[in-house]
């Protein structure tokens, strides 16, 4: 039993799907991850990942309400969605926040991906109750006792509410939009596409500060990156991080735990393998995601925890059956 935001990881890998021996450790589904902040379901990103994860929130009945975030509308992220189950359960209040895109609205780009050109299905023939709403990096998003909602200002919730903040990043063709998801005084940030800067992202470390667990792309060997890896053009400007980056910002945002995120399609796990040990001599609490990897956060702060009230213990106990 536990009182800490669970986190578990469905796609991790970046760009398009890499099924294959070679990526069966760290898995070949695009970018999905599940928050859950006791009984509210929070998930970043609709990547491939998020096809299992949408069968899994149905057969456990955990489908009823569920907030989407999307990091920016990159097909990466968004491929996933047309075979969301809960998307088609008429019970299904669906929130999609995200950023618009440059030159379309994010709701237009959602149905453009399922126009009847590309898709047997519209946005329109999924049954579910769909909220999709254009955030800004001002707003913030709560999801208390009264419901998901945008605000301008997160101050005065009560520690029960999950407060979502938003950072958005250039660095990133396009823009991208990072979270930072905070529940119970434990934090995630989650910042995937997005390309290091020299002298590190001080916009992102600040964003970042103290968080429990940021996830941070890494996609590049530095030699990739650089253009010294035999048979792979340099990818500076392509709006992704090498390992190095990714570490850089962990260290100076001093934050817990580092996953590293959205790896490159193209590398097998032997090499993921070498990048997380290499991740492990520059930030020593660095992991490398993989498909099924799944924790609860351990605040790392002794916090002052108030015993728990009559009610509380009751729904702990209901939730742990
Ligand atoms: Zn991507
Ligand atoms: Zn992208």
């Amino acid at each position: 039993m536990s009182n800490g935001m669970k986190i578990k990881f469905w796609g991790v890998r970046g760009s398009y799907p890499a099924p294959g021996a070679g990526t069966v450790k760290y898995g070949g589904n695009t970018p999905s991850v599940e928050i859950r902040a006791g009984e509210r379901t929070i998930l970043l990103d609709a990547g491939t990942g998020i096809i299992p994860l949408g069968r899994e929130l149905a057969r456990t009945k955990r489908a009823n309400e569920i907030l989407l975030l999307l990091s920016h509308l990159h097909n990466d992220h968004t491929q996933g969605f047309p075979f969301f189950v809960p998307a088609y359960l008429p019970n299904t209040k669906l929130h999609i926040y995200g950023p618009d895109g440059t030159h379309e609205s994010m709701k237009n780009v959602l149905e453009r991906n399922q126009s009847s050109e590309t898709f047997p299905l519209g946005l329109r023939d999924m049954a579910s109750a769909k909220d999709i709403q254009a955030v800004r990096e001002s707003e913030v998003i709560v999801w208390d006792e009264a419901g998901v909602r945008v605000v301008e200002s997160g101050t005065g919730l009560s520690d029960e509410a999950v407060v979502i903040r938003i950072h958005k990043s250039y660095a990133h063709p396009g823009g991208v939009f990072m979270y930072r998801i905070t529940w119970r005084g434990q934090s995630v940030v989650y910042a995937t596409d997005t390309e290091g800067y020299v002298g590190t992202d001080k916009r992102l470390v600040k964003f970042a500060k103290d968080a429990d667990v940021l996830i941070h792309d890494a996609q590049y060997l530095d030699e990739h990156y650089w253009g010294q890896l035999e048979g792979f053009p340099s990818t500076q400007g392509f709006g992704h991080s090498t390992v190095t980056m990714a570490c850089e910002v962990a260290a100076s945002a001093s934050t817990g735990q580092l996953i590293l995120f959205h790896h490159e399609p193209a590398y097998a796990d032997d090499v993921l393998a070498g990048m997380e040990a290499k991740a492990k001599s520059l930030f020593r609490d660095s992991t490398m995601a993989y498909e099924g990897l799944e924790f609860t956060i351990t605040p790392r702060f002794d916090y002052a925890i108030a015993p728990l009230s009559a009610r509380e213990r009751d729904v702990q106990y209901a939730q742990n059956g």
